[in-house]
């Protein structure tokens, strides 16, 4: 960690200390760009897993966050999905195996803790990054710098900003970037299990009438659950008692991985979404739920937030070169044009999956089913399916 001399001016401060933030504030002081990272303390643990597809972990792997984390996340090479909604119309089982696309797996389910620890620790050990342990209360965007006041009174100035300060993003409202804000009528309730049979390194998802209900493998044996339901149903959920919880995520899992007992309390989240208008402003750039927020269906979020972070690092390589300024209208504005077609295309994929579980319109079901068939029985359509699923553009490469 580099030391913060006063007066000094960054080329970036990226404002935030979550996933997104961090990751960014790695990638870009590895490219020597003289990097801040405001970000109070991290608090608490996060008992949450996420899935990262191939393009995410070579990011990981890159940046050097990989190494240290392997041994503790677990592969997942087929993803297994069925149709669960009891409606008149109903899809075939597809299963989707990496194997298909001449690769070991789709990706890796990761513990969340595992995973920030070891942000904080290189972040701590990083050249050319400073870290400010603190919230930012205000940004004044001038021409030439960007200055930030930190709760403590510091102030912070720096070529660009990268936004990473979450949903909420004082750094977005004060640039005055509108979003689009959206709710469903569904919380995911989510916690991680044990069971008695082995998941194989099989995803499954149930498709029910109030949405997925995901198990991703862990290891040993052990699945993280995503169930999405009703607030109501989400309520009763939350009210049983641990043993009956169990049975009754069991009985949805139809025992698919045998019997199960609870390994961590179970939380809900609503379902929510949020876009922004726009993902730059003046010597200033938008990354994760700053930018865009869906819900957690189909392991897409912070997937997405890790092509944002390519893609500026790209941006910003591609302008050093130049001699261009990190905060230049082209960086943003190629930026802008960037990301703007893959985070609403991807929001878009999250929401039509959602909503066609939820609608009883028989068209709709009857398209969805369609899909699905199709998907089981057309390998090039599969193929193509499972592609998409873990980055934009069929023609994406999937060598790391
Ligand atoms: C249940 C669930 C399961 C999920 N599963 C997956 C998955 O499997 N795969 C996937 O890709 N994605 C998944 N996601 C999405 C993923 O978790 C999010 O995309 C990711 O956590 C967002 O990270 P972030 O850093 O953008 O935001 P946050 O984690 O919200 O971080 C924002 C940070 O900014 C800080 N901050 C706020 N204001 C300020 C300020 N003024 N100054 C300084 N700092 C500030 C906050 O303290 C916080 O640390 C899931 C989400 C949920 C809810």
């Amino acid at each position: 960690m580099a030391r913060r001399k006063p007066n000094q001016a960054f080329d970036i401060a990226v404002v935030g200390g979550g996933p997104s933030g961090r990751i960014a504030a790695l990638t870009l002081a590895r490219e020597d760009f003289k990097t801040v990272l405001v970000a109070p303390n991290p608090v608490g643990m996060d008992g949450r897993t996420t899935a990262l597809w191939q393009k995410s972990i070579a990011l990981l792997e890159k940046v050097g966050v990989w190494a240290p984390l392997e041994s503790k996340t677990t592969p997942l090479r087929k993803m297994r999905m069925i149709d669960d909604t009891n409606r008149l119309v109903r899809s075939p089982e597809v299963v989707f195996d990496s194997n298909e696309l001449g690769i070991e797996c789709f990706g890796f389910n990761i513990l969340n803790n595992d995973l920030n620890l070891v942000l904080e620790e290189l972040c701590r050990r990083q050249d050319n990054l400073t870290i400010v342990e603190e919230s930012v209360q205000a940004a004044h965007f001038g021409s030439d710098l960007v200055e930030l006041q930190t709760t403590d009174g510091q102030s912070v100035k720096a070529r660009l900003v990268v936004a990473a300060d979450g949903r909420n993003s004082l750094i977005r409202e004060t640039a005055r970037i509108d979003v689009r804000r959206w709710a469903y009528p569904q919380e995911a309730v989510v916690l991680n299990l044990e069971h008695t049979l082995p998941h194989r390194d099989i995803s499954t998802e149930f498709h029910t009438p109030t949405g997925p209900f995901t198990l991703v493998p862990l290891p040993g044996r052990k699945s993280s659950l995503v169930c999405v339901e009703t607030a109501e149903g989400a309520r009763r959920l939350l009210a049983m008692e641990d043993e009956d919880l169990a049975l009754e995520l069991e009985r949805r899992a139809h025992s698919v991985l045998g019997k199960f007992k609870l390994a961590t309390k179970p939380q809900s989240f609503p379902l929510a979404g949020l876009t922004a208008t726009r993902f730059s402003a003046n010597r200033l750039v938008l990354i994760g739920e700053a930018a865009h927020v869906f819900p957690p269906i189909g392991a897409q979020g912070l997937n997405l937030t890790l092509r944002d972070i390519m893609d500026l690092e790209r941006i910003l390589i591609m302008a050093k070169a130049k001699h261009q300024d990190p905060g230049a209208k082209t960086v943003l504005e190629t930026y802008e044009a960037k990301r703007t077609s893959d985070i609403h295309s991807r929001t878009r994929a999250v929401d039509a999956l959602n909503r066609s579980l939820l609608t009883d319109f028989l068209p709709v079901q009857v398209a969805r089913s369609a899909g699905m068939y199709f998907a089981g029985k057309i390998g090039p359509f599969r193929r193509l399916l499972m592609r998409e699923g873990m980055a934009p553009g069929s023609l994406f490469r999937l060598n790391r």
